[in-house]
Parts: structure tokens; sequence; C-alpha cells
């Protein structure tokens, strides 16, 4: 049993909660928005006295409308902000990991995470296997191996698209003593909901479709935990890893729409990939709302729709993919995703550059492999783009 004002807010909608969660009218002008709180330090009313706001490497309002916000949206109770998505990974690992501790992550996942576990924090004596978190037999095996402190999951995966089972991964990391982290931030809340599967932690690159407007880097650690919060909070302080209240204010703007815009994506690219499918010149394609989807049932059973991301591979291999990537007018060849505006990235070349290639092989991010980040762009015009750039790569490679 809540107060009225925590009743009312669990009985409001996503869409309702992604305008309105954690906006604090302004107190003396009534501003509608949360302003941007622009200020290194706060006037104290007394020594020790203050008004839950000391020195903004610890908290700033802004930041804390967005963290509440995030967290309403997650259906969790606690969140905090951070300048990427990567200072977010890098105090989750700071918070929780020790010297001799193990982690096991999904083998397809962010080529930075990746690079962060392996040539960051390995000198640090944490060790980190990444495995198909897809293969329950495969993943047990990882866990029994050694004393594992957490199950960290992308799904689904940067760029494969390969999905986890979220639920069945929560229990077998419980069973084992370890937490499981989801990485949220190909899907966000509106389209998977980590914490109704047991999560017990959800980090976002908010980079991406939270703020969805290639406006801002930051990220979130959310969760339901407040001992877990306790000890995030602590050591961003400790760090100095929070985000700025400029970018925190974009975001609070950006996020209002997240559901109406996972939506469109993911109309938008199921028109793609289907004309991707049909496209003679396309030698493989993966969309988690294709029925041709290896793992479609499992996408039906904890994702809402299939998402904006497609990963495809075309005749002619890596010279074409690449020809084709050069050749689109539209798409924006660059190293992001989730944004309004159509993106095409070349995996191996770009955002997983620094994944070992034997790990890339192992988790199928081919040398051929191209990943779109479908926009808000008429699908037809993206259709026009990608086909004329396609009859381009005939013959060019
Ligand atoms: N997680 C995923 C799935 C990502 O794609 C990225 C970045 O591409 C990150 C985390 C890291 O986020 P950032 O670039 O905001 O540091």
């Amino acid at each position: 049993m809540g107060t009225a004002a925590t009743q009312l807010v669990e009985k409001q909608s996503f869409d309702t909660l992604a305008l309105h969660a954690g906006t604090v009218a302004d107190p003396t002008t009534g501003a509608l928005l949360t302003p941007i709180y622009q200020t290194t330090t706060y006037r104290q009313e007394a020594v020790g006295k203050d008004k839950g706001f000391t020195y903004s490497r610890s908290a700033n309002p802004t930041v804390s409308a967005l963290e509440r916000r995030l967290a309403a949206l997650e259906g969790a109770d606690y969140c905090t902000c951070y300048a990427t998505g990567l200072a977010a990974t890098s105090v989750l690992a700071i918070a929780l990991l020790r010297a001799g501790d193990h982690v096991v992550a999904s083998q397809a996942v962010y080529g930075g995470t990746v690079r962060l576990f392996k040539q960051v924090l390995e000198p640090f004596g944490v060790t980190a296997d990444f495995v198909d978190t897809a293969d329950e037999a495969g993943l047990r095996n990882a866990l029994n191996a050694k004393s594992t402190r957490l199950v960290f999951i992308e799904t689904p995966a940067n760029p494969t698209l390969r999905l986890t089972d979220i639920e069945l991964t929560a229990k077998i990391a419980h069973d084992s003593g370890a937490l499981l982290v989801v990485d949220n931030t190909l899907l966000t809340p509106a389209l998977q909901r980590p914490f109704e599967l047991q999560a017990d932690v959800v980090l976002h690159s908010t980079t991406k479709f939270i703020e969805g407007h290639n406006a801002t880097v930051g990220g979130a650690l959310i969760t339901r935990d407040p001992e877990l919060h306790e000890r995030f909070a602590f050591t961003r302080n400790a760090i100095g890893a929070i985000q700025s209240p400029f970018p925190a204010w974009l975001t609070l703007q950006g996020v209002k729409t997240v559901g109406l815009r996972m939506a469109q994506h993911s109309a938008n690219a199921i028109r793609i990939a289907q004309f991707l499918e049909a496209h003679p010149r396309v030698t493989k394609l993966l969309y988690p709302g294709l029925e041709s989807f290896p793992q479609f049932e499992l996408a039906r059973k904890q994702q809402t729709s299939g998402g904006a991301l497609i990963a495809f591979e075309i005749e002619g291999g890596v010279d074409a993919g690449i020809h084709l990537m050069n050749s689109v007018q539209l798409c924006a060849l660059a190293e992001n995703l989730g944004s309004a505006e159509t993106l095409i990235t070349h995996p191996a070349s770009m955002t997983h550059a620094d994944v070992p290639a034997s790990q890339r092989q192992a988790a199928g991010i081919t040398d051929g492999l191209v990943r779109l980040s479908v926009g808000l762009e008429d699908p037809a015009d993206v259709i026009r783009d990608l086909s004329c750039a396609l009859a381009q790569t005939k013959g060019g490679e």
C-alpha cells in the first residue's frame, strides 16, 4: 500500500509515465518542464542542513527527475544516470566486482562492453567469459566453472540480434548466487520488461532509443534493490561518472515519445526487413519480428515487437557489403543506433573493431554483416535508398 500519489503513478500507463513521471513543476515559476539546474553547488540553510542536493557530482535535480522517470518506465524504484552507457557499465563493475570475481556475459554484445571487461577490468583481477547465453547447457557450465558474481546479457544482442531467455537466465544465475544484469538498450522498456522476468539490474545506453534523437550520450543503471542502488550511487560519486544536467534535460524530452517511437521503429523495420528478405542479392537476414528469425518464438515470448535493428549479409561478401554502405544516400553510415534517423553500420570495422576477430567469428559477427538501425523516415524512402544501393553493388564489387 503506497500513498495516494504513488498509487496514482502505479495505475498510470507507460505513455503517461513517459510524459509525466519524475517531473516536478518549478516551485517559483510553475514552469511545466523540469528546469535545467545548471549549477555546481547549492546554498545550504545551516551546517548539516540542505535540501537534498549539495554538489552536482553527487546529485542534480534535473538528473534526478530523469532518474525517477526511467525507474518508473522500467517498473523499478531506483535509477542512477551516467555520462555515457559505458560509464554505467563501469560503475556496475566497480561497485559489484572485486579481484577474483568472475563474469559471464553474452558472446555477442556491444564491442565496448567486451573492451571494458577484457582490456580494462582483467588487469584488476576480474575475469569475464563471453559465451552463447542462449545455450542453456553452455551457460550452466560457464557458471559452474568459477565463482560467478554477475551474468551480463544483452538481448537482442548487438549486432547479431541473438536473443537470450531472460527468465531462464535469471533462474540459472540466481541458483548459482549470481546477479542478472540485462542491457535493455536495443528494445527499451516499451518493448521488453526485464524486471518482470526477474532481472536484478537493467542497464541502458540512453544515447540510443531512450533519448532517441542522436543529441546526447548517456547511461543508466536501474534496480528494485535499495542496497544495489546505494552502491551504484556511492560509486558514481566516488569516481565522478554522473550525467550533466543539459543532456539529462534533453533525455527527459526525448523519452516522452519512447513508446510511440518504438512502435513506429518496429513497424518501419518489419517493412524494410520484408523488402530485404525478398531481395535476390540478400543472402542472410535477421530480424526478430519475422517468422524466419531462428528464435522467433522467444522473441514473441519476451518482446512485444521486433524493434528497430536488422542484420543482413549480401551476395559478394565483405566487399559488396562495404560497397553498399558507401552507396546509400538517405541512410547515414554512422557509429550509433537507436535514433530518429536511419543509420547503417559495418560492425566488424566500426562498433566491434576492438573485439578479437576470433570472438567476432564465434559470435556470428561476420566481416560482411551489415547493421541497419531503422529510423522514423517513411520506410518507402529507406527502401528506395537501399534498393538503389543494392543495384549499384551488382558487379561493382
Ligand atoms: N550497450 C549497448 C547495447 C550499446 O549499443 C552501447 C553503445 O553502442 C552501449 C551499451 C554503450 O553506450 P555508450 O555509447 O552510451 O557509452
